[in-house]
Protein backbone atom coordinates (compact mmCIF):
# COMPACT_ATOMS: atom_id res chain seq x y z
CA UNK A 1 0.00 0.00 0.00
CA UNK A 2 1.33 3.34 -0.74
CA UNK A 3 2.03 6.56 1.89
CA UNK A 4 0.63 9.57 0.89
CA UNK A 5 0.51 13.21 2.98
CA UNK A 6 -0.96 16.27 2.30
CA UNK A 7 0.23 19.42 3.76
CA UNK A 8 -2.55 21.69 3.01
CA UNK A 9 -0.84 25.06 3.46
CA UNK A 10 -1.42 27.76 6.32
CA UNK A 11 -4.68 27.52 8.81
CA UNK A 12 -6.05 28.94 11.72
CA UNK A 13 -4.19 32.09 12.66
CA UNK A 14 -2.17 32.23 9.35
CA UNK A 15 -4.92 33.11 6.15
CA UNK A 16 -2.72 32.84 3.13
CA UNK A 17 -3.70 35.17 0.72
CA UNK A 18 -6.85 36.69 0.91
CA UNK A 19 -8.18 38.67 -2.28
CA UNK A 20 -11.60 38.78 -4.10
CA UNK A 21 -13.49 37.06 -0.75
CA UNK A 22 -11.34 34.10 -1.14
CA UNK A 23 -9.00 32.92 1.96
CA UNK A 24 -6.38 30.59 0.61
CA UNK A 25 -6.49 28.60 4.02
CA UNK A 26 -10.54 27.93 3.38
CA UNK A 27 -9.28 26.55 -0.10
CA UNK A 28 -6.08 24.49 0.84
CA UNK A 29 -8.76 22.95 3.12
CA UNK A 30 -11.28 21.85 1.38
CA UNK A 31 -8.90 21.12 -1.43
CA UNK A 32 -6.66 18.63 0.79
CA UNK A 33 -9.82 16.75 2.38
CA UNK A 34 -10.99 15.98 -0.72
CA UNK A 35 -7.49 14.67 -1.92
CA UNK A 36 -7.18 12.52 0.73
CA UNK A 37 -11.10 11.64 0.06
CA UNK A 38 -9.89 10.40 -3.42
CA UNK A 39 -6.57 8.43 -1.94
CA UNK A 40 -8.21 6.63 0.65
CA UNK A 41 -11.04 5.17 -1.61
CA UNK A 42 -8.41 4.02 -3.88
CA UNK A 43 -7.61 2.05 -0.36
CA UNK A 44 -4.34 3.87 -0.14
CA UNK A 45 -3.24 5.23 3.10
CA UNK A 46 -3.27 9.52 3.24
CA UNK A 47 -2.06 12.11 6.22
CA UNK A 48 -2.92 15.42 5.92
CA UNK A 49 -1.55 18.16 8.22
CA UNK A 50 -4.60 19.54 9.20
CA UNK A 51 -8.27 18.52 8.98
CA UNK A 52 -9.73 21.65 10.53
CA UNK A 53 -9.13 25.66 10.73
CA UNK A 54 -5.92 25.11 12.91
CA UNK A 55 -2.68 26.81 13.07
CA UNK A 56 -0.11 24.27 12.30
CA UNK A 57 3.74 26.35 12.42
CA UNK A 58 5.73 25.60 9.16
CA UNK A 59 8.57 24.85 11.17
CA UNK A 60 6.43 21.88 13.02
CA UNK A 61 5.45 20.35 9.37
CA UNK A 62 8.63 18.51 8.22
CA UNK A 63 8.84 16.43 11.30
CA UNK A 64 5.01 16.04 11.60
CA UNK A 65 5.19 14.51 7.62
CA UNK A 66 8.66 12.44 7.89
CA UNK A 67 7.37 10.76 10.87
CA UNK A 68 4.68 9.17 9.04
CA UNK A 69 6.86 8.36 6.43
CA UNK A 70 4.62 8.99 3.19
CA UNK A 71 5.90 7.91 -0.36
CA UNK A 72 4.76 11.36 -1.30
CA UNK A 73 3.84 14.42 -0.29
CA UNK A 74 1.74 17.28 -2.13
CA UNK A 75 1.71 20.99 -0.10
CA UNK A 76 -1.33 22.59 -1.50
CA UNK A 77 -1.02 26.39 -1.79
CA UNK A 78 -2.99 29.46 -3.76
CA UNK A 79 -0.69 32.04 -4.71
CA UNK A 80 -1.24 36.06 -4.93
CA UNK A 81 0.98 38.96 -5.73
CA UNK A 82 -0.05 39.13 -9.41
CA UNK A 83 -0.03 36.52 -11.99
CA UNK A 84 -1.82 34.09 -13.97
CA UNK A 85 -1.74 30.25 -14.03
CA UNK A 86 -0.69 27.45 -11.92
CA UNK A 87 2.96 27.07 -10.54
CA UNK A 88 4.47 23.81 -9.34
CA UNK A 89 7.72 23.92 -6.93
CA UNK A 90 10.01 20.61 -6.88
CA UNK A 91 13.17 19.38 -4.72
CA UNK A 92 16.16 19.64 -7.39
CA UNK A 93 17.86 17.00 -5.88
CA UNK A 94 15.10 14.25 -6.21
CA UNK A 95 14.11 13.13 -9.28
CA UNK A 96 10.85 11.49 -8.36
CA UNK A 97 10.00 15.18 -7.09
CA UNK A 98 10.05 16.38 -10.74
CA UNK A 99 7.92 13.38 -12.00
CA UNK A 100 5.45 14.18 -9.68
CA UNK A 101 5.23 17.83 -10.58
CA UNK A 102 4.82 17.09 -13.94
CA UNK A 103 2.31 14.70 -13.51
CA UNK A 104 0.23 17.10 -11.99
CA UNK A 105 0.93 19.78 -14.70
CA UNK A 106 -0.50 17.47 -17.03
CA UNK A 107 -3.62 17.25 -14.98
CA UNK A 108 -4.19 20.81 -14.46
CA UNK A 109 -3.68 21.58 -18.14
CA UNK A 110 -6.62 19.03 -18.72
CA UNK A 111 -8.78 21.48 -16.68
CA UNK A 112 -7.83 24.52 -18.77
CA UNK A 113 -5.64 25.93 -16.38
CA UNK A 114 -2.80 28.22 -17.80
CA UNK A 115 0.79 26.94 -17.13
CA UNK A 116 2.74 30.18 -15.25
CA UNK A 117 5.94 28.14 -13.57
CA UNK A 118 7.25 24.82 -13.16
CA UNK A 119 10.44 25.29 -11.24
CA UNK A 120 12.73 24.42 -7.99
CA UNK A 121 14.46 27.42 -6.04
CA UNK A 122 17.61 26.78 -4.29
CA UNK A 123 18.83 29.08 -1.24
CA UNK A 124 22.17 31.17 -0.64
CA UNK A 125 23.46 27.05 0.67
CA UNK A 126 22.76 25.63 -2.70
CA UNK A 127 20.19 23.15 -1.24
CA UNK A 128 16.20 23.90 -2.31
CA UNK A 129 14.81 26.83 -0.47
CA UNK A 130 11.22 25.61 0.75
CA UNK A 131 11.44 23.89 4.01
CA UNK A 132 8.70 21.38 3.14
CA UNK A 133 10.78 20.61 -0.42
CA UNK A 134 14.16 20.66 1.66
CA UNK A 135 13.42 18.95 4.85
CA UNK A 136 10.84 16.20 4.15
CA UNK A 137 12.61 13.24 3.30
CA UNK A 138 9.93 12.33 0.59
CA UNK A 139 9.82 13.91 -2.89
CA UNK A 140 7.60 16.82 -2.74
CA UNK A 141 5.65 19.24 -4.74
CA UNK A 142 4.44 22.24 -3.73
CA UNK A 143 0.82 22.89 -6.09
CA UNK A 144 -0.27 26.44 -6.01
CA UNK A 145 -3.39 26.37 -8.48
CA UNK A 146 -4.35 29.79 -9.12
CA UNK A 147 -3.45 33.61 -7.80
CA UNK A 148 -6.62 34.78 -5.84
CA UNK A 149 -5.53 38.53 -6.33
CA UNK A 150 -6.09 38.70 -10.22
CA UNK A 151 -8.85 37.44 -12.75
CA UNK A 152 -7.17 34.05 -12.33
CA UNK A 153 -9.10 33.57 -8.97
CA UNK A 154 -11.70 32.86 -11.30
CA UNK A 155 -10.24 29.72 -11.70
CA UNK A 156 -10.94 28.37 -8.26
CA UNK A 157 -13.50 30.14 -6.35
CA UNK A 158 -16.39 28.16 -7.43
CA UNK A 159 -16.64 24.75 -5.34
CA UNK A 160 -16.82 22.24 -8.52
CA UNK A 161 -13.93 23.82 -9.50
CA UNK A 162 -11.77 22.95 -6.25
CA UNK A 163 -13.60 19.61 -6.55
CA UNK A 164 -11.70 19.58 -9.76
CA UNK A 165 -8.22 20.48 -8.82
CA UNK A 166 -8.18 18.06 -5.69
CA UNK A 167 -9.36 15.32 -8.20
CA UNK A 168 -6.50 16.48 -10.82
CA UNK A 169 -3.87 16.26 -8.08
CA UNK A 170 -5.24 12.98 -6.03
CA UNK A 171 -5.00 11.11 -9.85
CA UNK A 172 -1.19 12.49 -10.35
CA UNK A 173 -0.51 11.43 -6.89
CA UNK A 174 -1.83 8.05 -7.23
CA UNK A 175 -0.62 7.21 -11.08
CA UNK A 176 2.95 8.42 -10.04
CA UNK A 177 3.00 5.26 -7.67
CA UNK A 178 1.75 2.72 -10.51
CA UNK A 179 -2.17 2.94 -9.06
CA UNK A 180 -4.78 2.96 -11.90
CA UNK A 181 -7.06 6.24 -11.19
CA UNK A 182 -10.69 4.96 -10.95
CA UNK A 183 -13.25 7.64 -11.71
CA UNK A 184 -15.92 8.43 -8.32
CA UNK A 185 -19.39 7.74 -9.35
CA UNK A 186 -21.85 10.20 -7.80
CA UNK A 187 -23.66 8.23 -4.95
CA UNK A 188 -27.37 8.75 -5.61
CA UNK A 189 -26.54 7.45 -9.38
CA UNK A 190 -24.77 3.81 -8.46
CA UNK A 191 -26.84 0.89 -8.74
CA UNK A 192 -24.06 -0.94 -6.26
CA UNK A 193 -22.51 0.64 -3.79
CA UNK A 194 -19.55 -0.44 -0.79
CA UNK A 195 -19.75 1.08 2.33
CA UNK A 196 -16.50 0.68 4.56
CA UNK A 197 -17.33 0.84 8.05
CA UNK A 198 -13.78 1.38 9.59
CA UNK A 199 -10.14 1.94 8.39
CA UNK A 200 -9.30 -1.47 8.84
CA UNK A 201 -11.90 -2.60 6.26
CA UNK A 202 -10.80 -0.63 3.51
CA UNK A 203 -8.48 -3.36 1.21
CA UNK A 204 -11.85 -5.73 1.62
CA UNK A 205 -13.82 -2.81 0.64
CA UNK A 206 -11.49 -2.21 -2.54
CA UNK A 207 -11.44 -5.15 -3.57
CA UNK A 208 -15.07 -5.71 -3.48
CA UNK A 209 -15.36 -1.98 -5.49
CA UNK A 210 -12.95 -3.11 -8.02
CA UNK A 211 -15.20 -6.45 -8.64
CA UNK A 212 -18.08 -4.79 -8.77
CA UNK A 213 -17.08 -1.85 -10.60
CA UNK A 214 -18.44 0.70 -8.45
CA UNK A 215 -17.11 3.03 -5.68
CA UNK A 216 -16.35 3.12 -2.20
CA UNK A 217 -17.43 5.14 0.39
CA UNK A 218 -17.15 5.52 4.12
CA UNK A 219 -19.99 5.08 6.70
CA UNK A 220 -19.99 8.79 8.11
CA UNK A 221 -20.63 10.14 4.01
CA UNK A 222 -22.96 7.65 3.48
CA UNK A 223 -25.10 8.47 7.07
CA UNK A 224 -25.25 11.78 6.24
CA UNK A 225 -26.42 11.26 2.84
CA UNK A 226 -28.53 7.62 2.80
CA UNK A 227 -31.94 9.76 2.47
CA UNK A 228 -31.01 10.66 -1.11
CA UNK A 229 -29.11 7.41 -1.91
CA UNK A 230 -31.06 5.29 -4.48
CA UNK A 231 -28.69 2.23 -4.79
CA UNK A 232 -30.05 -0.94 -5.37
CA UNK A 233 -27.53 -2.98 -3.36
CA UNK A 234 -25.15 -2.68 -0.69
CA UNK A 235 -22.07 -4.14 0.15
CA UNK A 236 -21.49 -3.27 3.85
CA UNK A 237 -17.96 -4.17 4.97
CA UNK A 238 -17.19 -4.59 8.51
CA UNK A 239 -20.22 -2.68 9.84
CA UNK A 240 -23.11 -4.24 11.80
CA UNK A 241 -26.04 -6.36 10.60
CA UNK A 242 -28.44 -3.44 11.36
CA UNK A 243 -27.34 -1.45 8.13
CA UNK A 244 -30.77 -3.70 6.76
CA UNK A 245 -32.96 -1.75 8.70
CA UNK A 246 -31.12 2.05 7.01
CA UNK A 247 -31.62 0.64 3.57
CA UNK A 248 -34.96 -0.92 3.43
CA UNK A 249 -35.74 -2.03 -0.05
CA UNK A 250 -32.43 -2.87 -0.92
CA UNK A 251 -30.39 -5.82 -1.12
CA UNK A 252 -27.66 -5.96 1.17
CA UNK A 253 -25.16 -8.19 1.49
CA UNK A 254 -22.78 -8.24 4.74
CA UNK A 255 -19.07 -9.03 4.47
CA UNK A 256 -17.75 -9.27 8.02
CA UNK A 257 -15.55 -11.74 10.05
CA UNK A 258 -12.08 -11.49 11.10
CA UNK A 259 -10.73 -12.31 7.54
CA UNK A 260 -12.30 -9.76 5.67
CA UNK A 261 -10.44 -10.07 2.50
CA UNK A 262 -10.80 -13.47 2.08
CA UNK A 263 -14.48 -13.14 2.99
CA UNK A 264 -14.54 -11.21 0.25
CA UNK A 265 -13.39 -12.67 -2.50
CA UNK A 266 -15.53 -15.54 -1.63
CA UNK A 267 -18.94 -13.57 -2.22
CA UNK A 268 -17.88 -12.13 -4.78
CA UNK A 269 -17.51 -15.58 -6.76
ZN1 LIG B 1 0.18 29.65 0.58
Amino acid sequence: MARFWIDNGHGGADPGATANNLVEKDINLYVGLKIKHHIERHGQICGITRAGDITVPLNSRPGMINAFRPDYVVSTHQNAGGGDGYDLIYSKSKTASLELANRIASEFDKLGQNKHRIFYRLGEDGRDYYAIIRMVNAPSVIAEYAFLDTKDSKQIDEKHEQDDVARAIAKAMLEQTGIRWIEELEGDMMERLVISYGDGDWAAATLTAYKLQCSVILREIFEAHRNENKSKAYYIIGGPEDYDVLVAGADVYHLTGPDRINTARKALK
